[in-house]
């Protein structure tokens, strides 16, 4: 959507995937942003999202090695004074240190626009991750980290190196991932070693217990082996979250009633349900875009971006809300959350309750 980012941004210039080496270009030209590869004006453009000559637009030029790119300037942007929850999950310490340690995905999820919006799998070596893991935490005193790759887990041999490189430099911190990994890219001999090397909290990604609608949308994988994955992690002794999205194409209400139940009865520590947002890039945004209303401007839950023919969006917020309430109230997660809130998120966690309407009906 470089159109639409150009005019309501009303920046001078957008550039059309990864930034690094565009910007760069326009830097060293005195700020002259003509004639670069990906870089484009809003005159440059037409409202489709194609070029004014008519010619589909050309992606910026990408790095293919990743450890050719800087550490980003962290003195600049201290991690203490991000909010207290950069992924919107519950931390052991503050402040939170972010390393992503790859670009790209080679799953298809029809939801997501990491396939399209990244040029293939690359990965930072693993010494080049620890060089910066150790800068964080001497320099920014972070007190946790958190591994946002789409998918942390996708390289067994690279998960393994990361591990025991994490364990050999004797770097003792909590860490998490909490953009979430495929259950199918994770066994149990990883998820212990990553357990020893102190990652507490795994997040995956389940989008729903209907193996129907994750067929729909190319999940590649079934709740049966998602389930599996989510005992292997509690059986490793971490905290497992999952996330799970409501109005999926092929939605019902007995649908979402599945997807409740099981997140409800699972081995599950904590949840995050979210309705449907159409992101562009995804496979659903190019089929859907002209009919659904997509507005970035509100929250992942607040309102679905497109609903199925036989729901509404009030079915799909109660759902939401409901979901919430009957998983969180159990005994054993109660007790287990509010042993995990720290004080200073108290007040963060109230306030996304309320902005996400979760009292509202009752
Ligand atoms: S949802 Fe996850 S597994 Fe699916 S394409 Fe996106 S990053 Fe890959």
């Amino acid at each position: 959507m470089p159109y639409s980012t150009l005019k309501d941004s009303k920046a001078d210039f957008v550039v059309a995937g990864e930034g690094e080496i565009p910007i760069r270009k326009v830097l060293d030209n005195n700020l002259n942003y003509r004639n670069i590869q990906g870089v484009y004006t809003l005159e440059d453009l037409k409202d489709d999202n194609t070029l004014a000559d008519g010619n589909p637009i050309l992606k910026a030029e990408t790095v293919m090695d990743l450890d050719t790119i800087p550490m980003p300037d962290w003195q600049a942007l201290p991690p203490a004074s991000y909010p207290h929850s950069p992924h919107a999950v519950i931390a052991r310490g503050n402040p939170i240190g972010i390393v992503m340690t790859s670009r790209g995905c080679p799953s298809r999820c029809t939801f997501c626009s990491s396939n399209n919006f990244y040029k293939g799998i690359r990965q930072r070596s693993v010494a080049n991750v620890i060089e910066e893991v150790k800068f964080q935490i001497k320099e920014l005193g972070i007190k946790e980290l958190q591994f946002t790759d789409d998918n942390l887990t996708l390289k067994r041999d690279y998960i393994i190196e990361l591990c025991n490189a994490l364990l050999e430099n004797n770097i003792k911190i909590n860490w998490s991932t909490p953009n979430g990994v495929r259950a199918d890219k994770v066994d149990k001999e990883v998820l212990k070693l990553m357990k020893k090397s102190g990652c507490y909290l795994i997040d995956f990604g389940i989008e729903s217990a209907d193996n129907q609608i994750l067929k729909n949308v190319r999940k590649g994988e079934t709740i049966e082996q998602i389930d599996m994955s989510i005992n292997l992690a509690h059986e490793a002794g971490m905290i497992t979250q999952g996330n799970f999205i409501f109005g999926l194409p092929g939605e019902t209400q007995e649908t979402m009633k599945k997807t409740v139940d099981y997140a409800v009865h699972s081995k599950l520590d904590r949840a995050g349900f979210f309705a449907l947002r159409i992101l562009p890039g995804s496979d659903l945004y190019k089929k859907m875009h002209k009919t659904c209303q997509t507005d970035y401007s509100h929250s992942f839950i607040s309102k679905p971006d497109w609903i199925p023919d036989n729901l509404t969006e009030e079915k799909i917020l109660r759902t939401i809300q409901k979901a919430y309430w009957s998983f969180y109230f159990r005994p054993r997660r109660l007790w287990n959350l509010l042993n995990d809130i720290p004080v200073s998120q108290t007040k963060y966690i109230l306030k996304s309750m309320i902005n996400y309407h979760l009292f509202k009906l009752w």
